[in-house]
């Protein structure tokens, strides 16, 4: 089972890719975790985007397929994978598509979580205070839930296309998120 949790920033995508990980055993492929770790470290790519994330904007596209990539190859015995804050762009989409294929495997469903944008400013100072993400400040989220008005919004009608899109009440609680999930997902 390889699926898209889907939805713009702070709709809940990790903390729900988490609990199928937990639930399900299938790795959690987080675009943005990978990106996270790679500053902590210190190499070359972290200091590259450093920068670029705090502002809130995309890295470039072949940066974060090279690393969807690598994981790939690096998991090939895992019983499912879920793409978080991956993919981002269109042409994400159509490399995830054809590497997914080089691996005889393919996108089953993409979740998408539904929220009220607005709504996202309170959670996101919640998650500001708590966890101290530098892009979780206003200004930046301004701009990431741009990023996803302009640039990743489109996948909807990709995925829509693709008969894969299942939409999924994303503003109630944690809980009632997950069951809404799995009736999705199935047993
Ligand atoms: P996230 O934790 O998914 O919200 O990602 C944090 C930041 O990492 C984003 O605001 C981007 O700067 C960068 N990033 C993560 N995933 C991607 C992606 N798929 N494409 C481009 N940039 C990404």
């Amino acid at each position: 089972m390889n699926l898209v949790l889907f939805g713009p920033p702070a709709a809940g995508k990790g903390t729900q890719a988490k609990r199928l990980t937990a639930e399900r055993g299938y790795i959690q492929l987080s675009t943005g975790d990978m990106l996270r770790a790679a500053r902590a470290s210190g190499s070359e790519l972290g200091q590259r985007v450093a920068a670029i994330m705090d502002a809130g904007s995309l890295v470039s596209d072949a940066i974060v397929i090279e690393l969807i990539e690598d994981a790939l190859a690096g998991n090939k015995n895992a019983p499912g994978f879920i793409f978080d804050g991956f993919p981002r762009t269109i042409a994400q989409a159509e490399a995830l598509d054809a590497l997914l294929a080089r691996h005889g495997q393919a996108i089953d469903v993409v979740v998408r979580l539904q929220v009220d944008p607005e709504k996202l400013i309170a959670r996101i100072a919640k998650r500001f205070a708590e966890e101290g993400r530098a892009d979780d400040n206003p200004e930046s989220f301004r701009v990431r839930l741009n990023a996803y008005l302009t640039q990743t919004a489109p996948l909807v009608a990709y995925y829509e296309a693709q008969g894969k899109s299942r939409g999924v009440d994303g503003m109630s609680d944690i809980e009632s998120v997950a069951a809404a999930i799995a009736g999705v997902l199935g047993a």
